[in-house]
């Protein structure tokens, strides 16, 4: 059996306490090396067979998990945030699947809530967002050329740029072309909830910029968007005029929709 983990963002605290268990239970452990903080290692069992996939190739991760799997051990697959973004995770479960090797996956915080928590902002506020598009800059894994930045930037909507902190000029131009002015806020939120994490502010414009002056170039999310402007109106939900299913208001905003 595999279990796909989520590692969560960094901190190592902030692993799910399911994702926690199977690490201390499995014989083996493949993590991924460049972004899965290493004091998650200290979770697993004396003896756990510990492999770095940064070095290795899919064929290599398959033949260690089938030998795993021939003398009926398990192997956690730890994956950075949370496995679904980014994590190419798709290839392994469909050729587990062909090889008979049952497997699940244990979600994980992604560094995308981590950084929205370092930055001690909500991505979707009334009146600014509601909606979050998370993507990234082509680079040697392509994009689908109907998802460029410029176009998902026509929207104005908040956006959190994955895989893209070497490229901030590209993205800057990019972000243009859309809704976004120059003086857009965006931050760069280098390794978020690492010890070592940063938060940048800046603008769309000033974004290489502070990625040269703060040295980032890489482990980074950009945030763009004006959620990050602090300007916004608050929420219905808690309004005291607005009844819900749980709580009678006092009448004055009876009908408003969410
Ligand atoms: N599955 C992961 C993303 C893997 S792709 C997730 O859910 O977060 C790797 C990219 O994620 C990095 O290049 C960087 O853009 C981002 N990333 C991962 N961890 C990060 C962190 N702690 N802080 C900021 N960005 C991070």
């Amino acid at each position: 059996m595999v279990h796909f983990v989520g590692a969560g963002p960094g901190g190592p605290d902030l692993i799910t306490l399911r994702g926690a268990r199977l690490l201390s239970e499995a014989d083996c452990v493949i993590y991924a090396g460049s972004l899965v903080n290493p004091a998650l290692l200290a979770l697993t069992k004396e003896g756990a067979s510990i492999y770095n996939s940064a070095q290795m190739t899919l064929e290599q991760v398959l033949a260690v998990i089938g030998e795993m799997e021939r003398s009926g051990k398990t192997t956690v697959r730890l994956h950075t945030g949370d496995p679904c973004l980014y994590g190419a995770i798709q290839e392994q479960m469909d050729q587990l699947d062909e090889l008979g090797i049952p497997w699940d996956v244990t979600p994980g915080v992604s560094s995308f809530c981590g950084a929205a928590a370092a930055v001690g902002t909500e991505y979707t506020l009334p009146g600014v967002s509601q909606s979050v598009i998370i993507t990234r800059m082509a680079g040697r894994t392509p994009v689908p050329e109907r998802e460029s930045i410029a176009s998902l930037a026509a929207h104005g909507a908040t956006m959190v740029i994955f895989l893209s902190a070497g490229m901030l000029e590209g993205l800057s131009t990019e972000l243009l072309k859309g809704a976004y002015t120059p003086d857009t806020p965006a931050a760069l939120v280098y390794k978020a909830t690492w010890p070592e994490e940063k938060v940048v502010r800046c603008t769309v414009g000033t974004l290489a910029q502070a990625g040269r002056e703060h040295q980032i170039s890489k482990t980074a999310l950009v945030l763009v968007g004006d959620f990050l402007s602090h300007s916004y109106q608050r929420s219905l939900l808690y309004h005291p005029g607005f009844s819900t299913e749980f709580r009678q208001g006092d009448g004055s905003l009876d009908g408003a929709a969410l």
